[in-house]
C-alpha cells in the first residue's frame, strides 16, 4: 500500500471559514473529486437503476456492504467471477462498508467478543462469524477499492459504558486489522490486483467527547490511509449530531480523508462539508425516489400528490436530467399512483443526478469562497425539521 498520491487536499486561497475543502482521491487510475455523495449499492445493485449508467450521471465511487455480499452470493462465487467488478460489471470505484452495522441492527441474535462478532443470518437464521481478520479478507475477495474496519455499533440511548467497551473493541479491532493488512501484504497473499484495497479506520465514541478524543488519538496513531466517523445520525438532535460532526472531524488528521458515515440528507451533507468531512453516503435519495419523494431545487417534493395530476411542468423545473427532459410531472404521478416500476426508475435516476449536481455546486462554492452563504441558502430550501433528524437505518435495502 502507497499512500503516496492516494489524497491531494487543494490549497484553497479563497477559504474565508469553515472547514470546508476541496481534494481529491486517486482510486483505481480516477481522480475523484471531493466532497462527494456515494450512492449505496448494498447488494452490488442500486436499486431501480442500471449502474452501467452511473458514469453518464458522474460517479466514479459507489458503495457495497460486506455483510450482504458474505451471506449472498457469498463470497465462493465473488471468487469465482473476480470480484464485485467482474460479477456485477461494475466499472466505479468500490468501497465496502465492513458489516459491523449490520452484525448488530439485521441479526436477531448478536455475541461480541474480542475475538469476533457472532450473529444470525437475517435470511436464515445461521450462524456466521466475523473477525476484524476476516472481514478485511473477504473485502479482498470483493474487489473493494476502499474497505472498512469491523467495528461494534451500539445502539442511541446506551449507557456511557457500553459506548466505552464498544469504543475499547473497535479500537482494538482497528489495530488488528492493520497489522492483518500489513502481514498478507508482505507476504503478498493479499495483492491489490483486485482493488486498491486501502483500509479506513473508523471512530466510533457515541454522543460523549472525551469518548471520541480518546478513540481519535488511538486510531490516529495507526496510521489509516483514511478515517470515518460512525455513531452518528442515528436518532439523535440536531444540535447534538453538530457538536459530534465538528468534533470528531477535527480530531482527524487533516492531509487524510475524512467520511461521515450514513450521512446523506441535504441539511446533514452541509453541516458536515463545513465541519471539514470529504465523503458522504446514504440510503435516503434513492429509497425516497423509490417512494416517490423527489429532491429538486424548490425542495423535497411527493410526487404523489393531487397538485401533480395535472401538471404539464416537470417535477424540478431546473433540473436537465434525464427524467425532467422527458417527462412531466403528471406522468410521474400517474406511475406512482399505478405502483409503475418505471416511476421508481426515473425517481432513482432524477434523485442520483440532483445530489451529484448539488455536490458539484458544494465543490463550486467552495472554490470560490462562497460555502457559508451557499449552506445558509440551501437551509433555508431544506430547512431542519423540528425535533427530528437523523434516523437509526436498519433496512437491508439501499
Ligand atoms: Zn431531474
Amino acid at each position: 500500500m502507497t499512500l503516496k498520491n492516494f489524497f491531494n487536499v487543494v490549497p484553497n486561497r479563497n477559504q474565508t471559514q469553515g472547514q470546508a475543502r476541496l481534494a481529491q482521491l486517486e482510486l483505481k487510475g480516477r481522480s475523484i473529486q471531493t466532497p462527494i455523495f456515494m450512492p449505496v449499492g448494498t447488494l452490488g445493485t442500486i436499486k431501480a437503476f442500471d449502474h452501467a449508467f452511473l458514469d453518464r450521471l458522474g460517479y466514479q465511487l459507489v458503495l457495497a456492504n460486506t455483510y450482504h455480499l458474505v451471506l449472498r452470493p457469498g463470497l465462493d462465487v465473488l471468487k469465482q467471477f473476480g470480484g464485485l467488478r467482474f460479477f456485477a460489471q461494475w466499472d466505479a470505484a468500490l468501497l465496502t462498508d465492513s458489516g459491523g452495522f449490520q452484525t448488530y441492527s439485521l441479526s436477531g441474535l448478536t455475541r461480541f467478543s474480542d475475538q469476533h462478532v457472532e450473529f444470525r443470518s437475517h435470511h436464515d437464521g445461521s450462524i456466521h462469524h466475523f473477525s476484524p481478520e476476516s472481514v478485511m479478507e473477504a473485502q479482498y475477495h470483493i474487489g473493494s477499492d476502499i474497505r472498512m474496519v469491523l467495528d461494534q455499533v451500539v445502539p442511541f440511548g446506551a449507557e456511557r459504558g457500553q459506548y466505552e467497551e464498544a469504543l475499547r473493541r473497535s479500537n482494538l479491532w482497528a489495530r488488528r486489522s492493520k497489522q492483518f493488512y500489513h502481514n498478507e501484504q508482505s507476504q503478498g497473499l493479499l495483492d491489490n490486483h483486485y482493488g486498491d484495497g486501502y483500509p479506513f479506520a473508523i471512530l466510533q465514541g457515541g454522543f460523549f467527547p472525551d469518548l471520541r478524543e480518546r478513540g481519535a488519538r488511538e486510531l490516529v496513531d495507526l496510521d489509516f490511509p483514511g478515517y470515518a466517523v460512525g455513531g452518528l445520525s442515528v436518532g439523535e438532535d440536531r444540535v447534538m449530531f453538530q457538536e459530534m460532526a465538528y468534533l470528531s472531524a477535527a480530531l482527524l488528521p487533516a492531509d487524510r480523508p475524512k467520511y461521515i458515515m450514513g450521512v446523506g440528507t441535504i441539511q446533514d451533507i452541509l453541516i458536515s462539508v463545513d465541519a471539514g468531512f470529504d465523503m458522504f453516503d446514504c440510503v435516503l435519495p434513492t429509497r425516497n425516489a423509490r417512494n416517490g419523494s423527489f429532491l429538486t431545487s424548490i425542495g423535497q417534493r411527493n410526487i404523489r400528490n393531487a397538485q401533480f395530476r395535472t401538471d404539464e411542468q416537470p417535477i424540478d423545473p431546473e433540473c436537465q436530467c434525464h427524467t425532467c427532459s422527458l417527462y412531466s410531472a403528471a406522468y410521474l404521478h400517474h406511475l406512482f399512483r399505478n405502483r409503475e416500476i418505471l416511476g421508481a426508475m426515473l425517481a432513482t435516476e432524477h434523485n442520483l443526478t440532483f445530489m451529484r449536481q448539488f455536490l458539484d455546486q458544494v465543490r463550486t462554492n467552495i472554490f470560490q469562497g462562497n460555502f457559508s452563504s451557499f449552506m445558509q441558502h440551501w437551509l433555508q430550501i431544506y430547512p431542519f425539521e423540528q425535533g427530528q433528524r437523523g434516523s437509526l437505518d436498519i433496512s437491508q435495502d439501499s
